[in-house]
C-alpha cells in the first residue's frame, strides 16, 4: 500500500513538472531583456535563483556598473576571480587566440570610442584609433592563478561572450538541481535550452531575419545546447548614408563590412557559441568556413547581406532554402 501511495505521489510529481506549464520570468540584465520559462516541480524556486544569479553576474561583469568587477580592473586594479569566473576569463583568452583575436576580449577602448556602449555613436578619426589599437589585443589580460590584471590603459569587455557563458552556467545549476525537468531561456539574442520538451518534441529556435522583420529560418534543438546569433542589424548607427555595426575589426578597429547579416553559431558550450558568433561575423564566410572545417565542434549557419543562407551540414536547419557549406574547399 505504502509502495502504490509512493509510486502515486511520484507520479503526480511528474505530471505537475511536465504539464503544469513554465514558471516564466523577465528580467532585464547584461543590457539586454531576457526571458526565463522553467518546467518541472521545482520550477518557481529556480526561477528565483536564476534571476539572482543572471543579475549578480551581470553586476560583476558588466563594463558599464559602478563597482563591477570589470570596471575595477578597466580603473588599473588587479582583481581576485572566483571558480567560475576564472574559467570564463581563461575561457574569453583561449577563444581569442584560437580566433587569431578576432574575438578580442580587451576591445573596449575602441568600441567605447565609437559609443556602442554609451550611444553616444560618432566615427572616429585615423589617429584617434592609432593611439587606442596598440592597447588592445587579449595579451594585455594576465591572469596569474585567479588574479587578473590589465596592462596599462586597457580595457576589459566580456559582451561578446558572456551572455552565452551565462546560458551554459544556468543550465548546469537546473541540471544540477535535479527537480527541473527542461527550460529555454533567451538572454537577449542568446537562447539556451535545457532538456527536452515536456512533449518531446525538439525545441524551435527562429533565426532572425536580418534584413527585416520575422524569421530566416528555424534550428530544431533537442537537449542542452546554446543558439547565437551576431549581425551587425543588432546595434548599429548610420552617419553620411553608411552604416556603422556594432561589430569590430580588431585588426582595424572599424564595424566589420564583409557581406555576413548575421552568423548563428549552435554548441554545447555557451561560451564557445556566443565567442564564436562574433567572431566568425569578423572573419567573413570563407574565413569562417575555414574555421569551421578546421575545428567541427559546432553547427552554424550564414545569411549574407544578399539574403543567402549558408548552413554547416549538420546544423538541423528549416523552414527557409540554403546552401551546404562544402566539407573541403
Ligand atoms: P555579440 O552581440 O555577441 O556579437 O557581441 C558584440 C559586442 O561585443 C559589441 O556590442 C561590442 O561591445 C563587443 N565587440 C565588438 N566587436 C568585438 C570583437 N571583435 N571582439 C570582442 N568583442 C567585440
Ligand atoms: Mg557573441
Amino acid at each position: 500500500m505504502k509502495k502504490t501511495i509512493g509510486l502515486l505521489l511520484c507520479l503526480v510529481l511528474l505530471l505537475d513538472g511536465c504539464a503544469a506549464g513554465p514558471e516564466e520570468a523577465e528580467i532585464y540584465a547584461m543590457d539586454t531583456l531576457m526571458t526565463l520559462q522553467v518546467w518541472g516541480a521545482g520550477r518557481a524556486e529556480a526561477v528565483a535563483q536564476l534571476k539572482g544569479m543572471l543579475n549578480g553576474w551581470d553586476g560583476q561583469l558588466s563594463v558599464t556598473r559602478e563597482g563591477s568587477l570589470v570596471r575595477q580592473l578597466n580603473e588599473g586594479q588587479s582583481v581576485s576571480l572566483t571558480g567560475e569566473l576564472e574559467a570564463l576569463f581563461s575561457g574569453a583568452l583561449a577563444l581569442s587566440r584560437e580566433t587569431g583575436g578576432a574575438l578580442d576580449p580587451c576591445l573596449y577602448p575602441v568600441t567605447r570610442l565609437w559609443g556602442f556602449t554609451t550611444g553616444e555613436y560618432r566615427v572616429p578619426t585615423q589617429e584617434e584609433l592609432d593611439a587606442l589599437l596598440p592597447l588592445t589585443g587579449s595579451d594585455k589580460l594576465t591572469l596569474s592563478g585567479k588574479t587578473a590584471s590589465l596592462a596599462p590603459g586597457a580595457q576589459l569587455d566580456l559582451g561578446a561572450l558572456v551572455k552565452g557563458w551565462a546560458g551554459s552556467r544556468a543550465a548546469a545549476y537546473l541540471e544540477g538541481r535535479g527537480d527541473v525537468t527542461c527550460a529555454i531561456l533567451a538572454l537577449g539574442g542568446n537562447i539556451q535550452t535545457f532538456g527536452t520538451k515536456p512533449d518531446g518534441s525538439p525545441w524551435q529556435v527562429g533565426i532572425q531575419n536580418p534584413a527585416g522583420s520575422g524569421v530566416a529560418g528555424i534550428l530544431s534543438v533537442t537537449g542542452t545546447w546554446a543558439v547565437v546569433t551576431s549581425g551587425g542589424y543588432q546595434r548599429y548607427f548610420e552617419e553620411d548614408g553608411v552604416r556603422y555595426s556594432h561589430i569590430i575589426d580588431p585588426k582595424t578597429g572599424y564595424p566589420v563590412s564583409n557581406g555576413l547579416a548575421s552568423v548563428t553559431v549552435l554548441c554545447q558550450d555557451g561560451l564557445r557559441a556566443d565567442g564564436l558568433s562574433t567572431a566568425l561575423t569578423v572573419m567573413g564566410l570563407e574565413k569562417a568556413a575555414a574555421f569551421w572545417r578546421e575545428h567541427r565542434d559546432f553547427e552554424a549557419v550564414f545569411i549574407l547581406d544578399s539574403g543567402e543562407i549558408y548552413a554547416t551540414p549538420g546544423a538541423p536547419l528549416s523552414s527557409c532554402s540554403f546552401q551546404l557549406l562544402e566539407e573541403a574547399p
